[in-house]
């Protein structure tokens, strides 16, 4: 569901200028406007003086209710009459998405309230507000970083077709006091929102480096997978900072693989690619992530020292769609060419794997091969 709170800019100058009377007629008339496109269920209603609220109850997707206020914001372009003349009215719209069933409906309302002063500060039509509850969330991440509560599980990477393993990925997880598990798709974004990368970075390296130690002492071919945050780069230090903890656990620098989205790296090419090839040169592996999910560019790939290309799950996932598996071939192809290695992420089952073999993927990683968990389990092995 959405709450959409919408506000007219100049609805002061329009009372004043027309007198009340005139200005309401306006307003009924963008109330008829809109209760044209609503749908079903949907509910429209007035707020104090000059605005209105709207409910979408049955939202179809993530992108619904912008989509709605756009559809909102074009229904009320067309010029209104007025007192004989005719006036553009000037809407902010403020969409709150309900996501969190212990939300109350004032909160809701409030945020929709909010995220309208928050459009007019940033001068955009439509404001969408914050996740209920994402301060609270923001202040206890920061708490579970201090407090070292996060936990790392590693999941195992192998060579195709014979699948020995080469190599484990430090995955971050996070669960709340309250014992609710939060996904990393939800934490990491928020983390880096919150100002976070730099030390989630910090942490995630120290932790997966001293777990992962007394495993390479038994197996020194073996290295570690660890994800650099896209913004733990504006840190200039990070390259001495990776150093220093691998000297710290006694590990030599091939024992470590950095990798990177290709996101983070376009975020800042030049500092990135610098910062990327500084490891590098001291030995550290570096790993492309998620490729081809963002908008590739390709360019950079000329100039980082990349050895691995970890081709995105959603390839090798679409094993149906003869398209993706041209894509995945191709992307492996390319990869190859430029001297690195691929890896298909997120090989789920025996139609995956086959796909990634028929494409030439170098490595695989995925649930067919082992489920990321707790170094202690690998450590028994
Ligand atoms: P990623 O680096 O691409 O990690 C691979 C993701 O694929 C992991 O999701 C893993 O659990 C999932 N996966 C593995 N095998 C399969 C499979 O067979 N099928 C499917 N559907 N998924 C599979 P996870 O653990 O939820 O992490 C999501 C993302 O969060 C990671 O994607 C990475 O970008 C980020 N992340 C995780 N830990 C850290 C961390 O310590 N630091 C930073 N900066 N980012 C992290
Ligand atoms: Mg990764
Ligand atoms: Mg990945």
């Amino acid at each position: 569901m959405a709450f959409v709170h919408l506000h007219i800019r100049q609805w002061p100058e329009l009372v004043a200028a027309h007198g009340l009377e005139a200005a309401e007629s306006a307003l009924r008339e963008a109330e008829a406007r809109l209760t044209a496109v609503l749908r079903t269920g949907d509910h429209l209603f007035r707020s104090g003086l000059g605005d209105l609220c709207l409910i979408l109850p049955r939202l179809l997707g993530d992108g619904h209710a912008t989509l709605a206020a756009q559809r909102f914001l074009r229904e009320l372009e067309p010029p209104f009459p007025l007192d004989g003349t005719a006036v553009h009215l000037l809407p902010t719209l403020g969409v709150a998405l309900a996501t969190d069933p212990a939300e109350s409906p004032e909160s809701l309302q409030r945020r929709a309230a909010t995220a309208v002063v928050h459009a007019l500060r940033d001068g955009q039509p439509v404001g969408i507000a914050a996740q209920f509850g994402a301060d609270r969330m923001v202040h206890e991440l920061r708490d579970a970083l201090a407090r070292n509560a996060l936990e790392l599980e590693y999941q195992p990477i192998v060579t195709l077709p014979e699948r020995r393993v080469v190599g484990y990925e430090a995955l971050a997880r996070w669960c709340r006091t309250s014992g609710g598990r939060v996904a990393p798709s939800v934490f990491i974004p928020m983390a880096e929102d919150a100002g976070l990368a730099a030390e989630l970075t910090r942490w995630s390296l120290q932790v997966a480096l001293r777990e992962f130690a007394p495993l390479h002492r038994r197996r020194p071919d073996l290295y570690c997978a660890v994800n650099l945050s896209a913004r733990a780069f504006d840190d200039p230090s990070v390259p001495e900072q990776v150093l220093a903890a691998l000297a710290v656990w006694q590990l030599p620098p091939e024992a470590l693989m950095s990798e990177v989205t290709e996101t983070a790296i376009l975020r800042n090419v030049g500092q990135n690619a610098q910062a990327l090839a500084e490891l590098a040169s001291h030995g550290v592996r570096l790993a492309i992530d998620d490729f081809g999910q963002g908008y590739s560019s390709l360019g950079y790939l000329r100039h980082l020292p990349a050895g691995v290309l970890k081709v995105d799950q959603s390839f090798v996932a679409a094993v149906d769609d003869p398209r993706s598996r041209v894509l995945l071939e191709a992307i492996t192809r390319m990869g190859q060419r430029l001297g690195m290695r691929t890896v298909a992420e997120g090989v789920e089952d025996d139609a995956m794997l086959g796909a990634a073999l028929e494409a030439g993927c170098d490595f695989g990683q995925g649930w067919l091969f082992g489920r990321p968990a707790p170094m202690a389990l690998w450590l028994e092995d």
